[in-house]
């Protein structure tokens, strides 16, 4: 077996292996860092992140009950002027939608495969007549297509992960996927998010693609991760040098910014570090 013991499906590493068997090769089972950029503007691209890591913090917070008028004024400090307006479309059209036990910050496991999923969720809200919406917060300056989001492995990953976990939530059997719905709400776009309810039929398909995907992954040797024919996926790649596929990063106004991982910054509350709820 080529993956180490304690190995996780995730959907990065996931997304990972579909865009570049190699890439998963590199990072997951070889772990060899290599000192390049993933975009020309290396601070920028930081910058996005780390402003993506302390909008989710906001976020957390008001979930979590602190004064919306002590948020205000964090979001009215910040460095990056984007704050205040995401805060603003945040506070303009969020809050009516979130009747219903909060479950912030929530790491959800199952198996599948003789593998663990992990599934981490900003916001999983359960209502009282039964339905589990997740909600997912992306700062995002691009808004990518409803059947691209669909084909997402997070989406995919996200919903079977909640259906399968959602006795943790019912105190009883699971629920039908019917009841399942994942929002991704964009801070370019706050009046609207994107709804993607769940249902069996997508599911069953999930879950057997997923578990081919895993069993593939699991029992490949190490010649069968191949290089991505996709050369765009190799312009943002830290392994680019290595593969002989180019030196210079690609650039950031080309950089598929759905991909941009929010970061935490020193001292706030970590999300690693919250408890996770097992399966
Ligand atoms: S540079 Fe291209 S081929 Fe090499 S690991 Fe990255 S995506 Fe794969």
């Amino acid at each position: 077996m080529i993956l180490p013991a304690d190995f996780d499906f995730t959907q990065g590493n996931l997304q990972d292996y579909l865009d570049c068997p190699y890439r998963f090769y590199m990072r997951y089972i070889k772990r060899t860092k290599w000192p390049a950029l993933v975009v020309g503007d290396a601070l920028e691209f930081e910058a996005r992140g780390q402003a993506g890591g302390r909008f989710h913090r906001l976020v957390q917070q008001y979930m979590l009950g602190v004064p919306e008028d002590r948020i205000d004024e964090m979001a009215d400090e910040d460095p990056n002027n984007d704050l205040r307006a995401w805060w603003d479309g945040f506070l303009s059209h969020v809050p009516p939608w979130l009747d219903g036990e909060r479950w912030v910050e929530t790491t959800l496991t199952a198996e599948l495969a003789d593998y663990r999923l992990v599934a981490k969720y900003d916001l999983i809200l359960s209502d009282s007549n039964g339905g589990l919406t997740i909600f997912d917060w992306k700062t995002s300056q691009k808004l990518p297509r409803k059947d691209w989001l669909l084909e997402r492995v997070q989406t995919r990953l996200y919903r079977l992960v909640l259906l399968e976990a959602s006795p943790l939530f019912t105190g009883g059997g699971p629920l039908t996927a019917d009841h399942i719905t994942m929002n991704y709400w964009f801070t370019a776009q706050p009046q609207t998010p994107v709804a993607l309810p769940y249902q069996t039929s997508t599911y069953q398909r999930d879950r057997g693609d997923l578990s081919q995907l895993i069993e593939e992954i699991s029992s490949s040797k190490p010649s069968d991760f191949r290089r991505t024919d996709d050369l765009k996926k190799c312009h943002f790649c830290i392994y680019r040098s290595h593969c002989d596929r180019g030196i210079e990063a690609g650039d950031l106004g080309d950089f598929d910014d759905f991909n941009i991982e929010p970061v935490d910054d020193p001292g706030e509350i970590s999300f690693e570090a919250l408890p996770e709820i097992k399966f």
